[in-house]
């Protein structure tokens, strides 16, 4: 039996077709899922009978479960169970502009970021598409509040999960589904080209960033294997294809690592890297985690390393930090309830 929230709109609509129904009918149920929040298809008036048999033996209604719940100031960390007891998190996190969650797009991660506490752990499988919705709709309903953004920045690397991720993505952003606006909602990766190449033709208005982290490839390639695979040159050659064809501006995420890639000339470099891309770095402070042994940089070596890129009119930004308390860095939690 399938999980009815794997299924976007398009999906239902080739259902109720192939049954000799009509296709509102795809709407009407997207409503009920969406808008009522129904927890039971017995609860659906408007769908005839015979229909509604067929979906209760054809799909679950079934949810994720919340085992863990870690609340800071603006900040909640959610982790869930899965139907085979793997775990994932999620992070809720309150901005004055809205709510928005960071969700998870793989049990684990293969990419093997040497910093990243969800790349020490091996990749067990991919999220399904409901798995990524029941984050959203599910933390949507414990803080009875309304999730205008989300960011897939959680644990997994989401273009190693290209089809289930664009099915999410539709999902949320229809408007009889989540209604999230497509600028509200940003795709993170480390860089996968030939994704990058698919996604800027996906007819949404998804915003991009890419983890970049290094400005030359001798040093990327040190802590972000994939850029083996794909280095900087040809990313960069991806990108701005990507911007003509978009149009969107593109956001480069860049970890300050003390004295692995925070220095000067790594911010003299950088400059020259993005020069005359239509983006803005966002610098991340790094959250330390006991696993690992790298080191957060110095305020004073952020502030000079901010300063440079802003001096050479670069548009950047440092990150809000939100829940260095509550092992709120990207994997940590699930780490810590899978290694007790
Ligand atoms: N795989 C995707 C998305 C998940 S990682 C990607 O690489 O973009 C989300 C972001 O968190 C990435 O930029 C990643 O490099 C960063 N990150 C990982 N561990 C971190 C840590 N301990 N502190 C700060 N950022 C971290």
């Amino acid at each position: 039996m399938k999980n009815i929230y794997n299924l976007t709109l398009e999906d239902m609509e080739e259902y109720f077709l192939a049954k000799k129904a009509k296709k509102f009918h795809a709407l009407q149920l997207f409503s009920w899922l969406y808008e009522k929040r129904i927890t039971s298809f017995t609860e659906i008036t408007n769908i005839k009978k015979e229909f509604l048999e067929d979906i209760k033996k054809d799909f679950s209604l079934n949810k994720l479960k919340i085992v863990d719940i870690q609340k800071d100031v603006d900040v909640c960390k959610y982790l869930f169970e899965l139907e085979d007891n793997e775990h994932i998190e999620a992070v809720l996190m309150k901005h004055d502009y809205g709510n928005s969650v960071c969700i998870s797009s793989q049990v684990g991660c293969n990419m093997g970021c040497v910093f990243c506490e969800s790349g020490r752990r091996k990749k067990v499988r991919n999220l399904d598409t409901y798995e990524m919705v029941l984050q959203i709709l599910m933390i949507e309903e414990e803080v009875g509040e309304r999730i205008s953004h989300v960011v897939v920045m959680g644990i997994g690397e989401p273009f190693d999960n290209y089809d289930n991720l664009v099915k999410f993505l539709k999902i949320i952003n229809q408007p009889k589904g989540l209604a999230i606006g497509a600028r509200h909602i940003t795709v993170s990766t480390c860089g996968i080209i030939p994704k990058i190449k698919e996604f800027a033709l996906l007819p949404l208005q998804i915003n991009l960033a890419i983890s970049l982290h290094a400005p030359n490839d001798i040093l990327r390639s040190k802590i972000m294997p994939i850029n083996k695979a794909y280095p900087l040159k040809e990313l960069i050659e991806t990108l701005k294809d990507y911007l003509k064809i978009t149009n969107r501006r593109i956001t480069f995420e860049y970890i300050l690592l003390s004295d692995i890639n925070d220095s000067c000339e790594c911010a003299l470099e950088l400059v020259q890297l993005v020069k005359g891309i239509n983006c803005y770095i966002n610098l991340i402070p790094y959250n330390e985690t006991n696993n690992l042994n790298f080191k957060r940089s110095s305020t004073i070596q952020i502030m000079r390393f901010y300063d440079i890129l802003k001096k050479n009119k670069i548009n950047v930004t440092i990150r809000r930090e939100f829940g260095g308390k509550i092992s709120a860095a990207c994997g940590q939690l699930r780490s810590k309830k899978e290694e007790q």
